[in-house]
């Protein structure tokens, strides 16, 4: 089970954490160079810890993944995808949880990332049942600042949802868990300085090679409440099944859940396919607007993220000034 650690106070601040900035791989780390503290969470093959740089003082999470886990499980290709693509949006954006330091040992690859003390926005958002219109554009204007960095990079999320978004120290959001994406452009692991030895794990009774070139049989990638219809219908994605997550998210601030959730699978599938969504509370008009230009199925007549900054409900929000985006107080939380 999960033993998440959590400050229970928001949104007043804690201490903030030294933001001294270090610069990736310009030293070799290994796992002496860090106290390993409290696991704040476990994925379905990593688990995450803090963790205190023993030279700067500084907290980290440190995601350690079990080489012996990832072959089993066919996701070389994913921890890859991840790696490459934290690698390539590198330290530039405050809106994406940075990667610091990659190592490896005999059983374990090692990512140390930005420590996201409030976790996931899922958790405030199941905290306060909804949240605030103030809280909403504040939020919102966060991620479609990220996803517009994300996409100039060549890089499409494809797995955005509030479980995704991680809660700074000082309640900035931080988009994670890149292991979905895909990477338009030449970029691939050759860039990276350092390849992932899966040999020490020959015991896992995987041939590695044959999983990690096998294409799997149907490219669904992504969580069922979030997907676009045209990944559905066409198993076709882009940069605007980015933008269909983002509209998800938004009508989710405003209601506390996603728009399309059936009872199984299937029939979140068949309400996504035929666009069938309801509003259950009053949100201010300019929400519906947004949100219904959004979760339009076509993905050429939806909403561009440029689109989305020029909307009425975002009307005055200076997008080119980052303090403003990223370093203002924010709103109250309560709804
Ligand atoms: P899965 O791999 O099954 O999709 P996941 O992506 O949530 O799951 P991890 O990336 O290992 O798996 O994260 C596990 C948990 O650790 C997450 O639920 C999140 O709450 C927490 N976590 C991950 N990265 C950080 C971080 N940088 N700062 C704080 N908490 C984090």
């Amino acid at each position: 089970p999960q033993q998440k650690q959590r400050p229970q106070q928001y949104p007043c601040s804690p201490n903030p954490p030294n933001t001294t900035s270090t610069s990736i791989s310009t030293m070799r780390r290994s796992a002496r160079d860090y106290q390993f503290g409290t696991k704040i969470g476990e994925g379905s093959y990593s688990t995450v810890y803090s963790a205190l740089d023993r030279h700067t003082q500084r907290t980290y999470a440190i995601k350690v993944l079990s080489k012996r886990h990832i072959v089993k499980e066919d996701k070389i290709k994913y921890v890859n995808i991840e790696k490459t693509t934290l690698h390539r949006l590198g330290q530039q954006h405050p809106g994406i949880v940075q990667l610091y330091y990659t190592f490896q040992d005999v059983s374990s690859l090692f990512f140390v990332l930005d420590f996201a003390e409030y976790g996931e926005l899922l958790s405030i958002i199941r905290k306060f049942g909804s949240l605030s219109e103030p809280v909403s554009r504040f939020y919102m204007c966060q991620i479609v600042d990220a996803v517009r960095f994300i996409h100039s990079k060549g890089v499409i999320h494809r797995d955005l949802k509030p479980e995704n978004i991680l809660v700074g120290h000082d309640f900035n959001l931080k988009i994670t868990d890149f292991g979905a994406a895909r990477l338009l452009g030449p970029d691939n692991d050759e860039n990276n300085e350092e390849k992932i030895d899966y040999n020490s794990v020959s015991d896992a009774e995987v041939d590695v090679n044959k999983n990690n070139n096998r294409e799997r049989a149907s490219s669904f990638v992504g969580t069922a409440e979030y997907v676009p219809p045209e990944l559905l219908k066409y198993n076709q994605s882009g940069f605007e099944s980015d933008v269909w997550a983002m509209g998800c998210i938004l009508y989710q601030f405003f209601h506390g859940v996603p728009p399309f959730k059936g009872a199984t699978e299937y029939l979140t599938f068949e309400k996504i396919i035929k666009g069938e969504y309801t509003y259950q509370k009053q949100l201010p008009g300019e929400v519906v607007k947004l949100v219904d230009a959004i979760l339009v199925p076509q993905p050429a007549a939806r909403l561009t993220i440029p689109q989305i900054m020029q909307s009425r409900w975002f009307q005055d929000i200076p997008w080119d000034d980052v303090n403003y985006i990223w370093h203002r107080k924010v709103p109250r939380f309560e709804s």
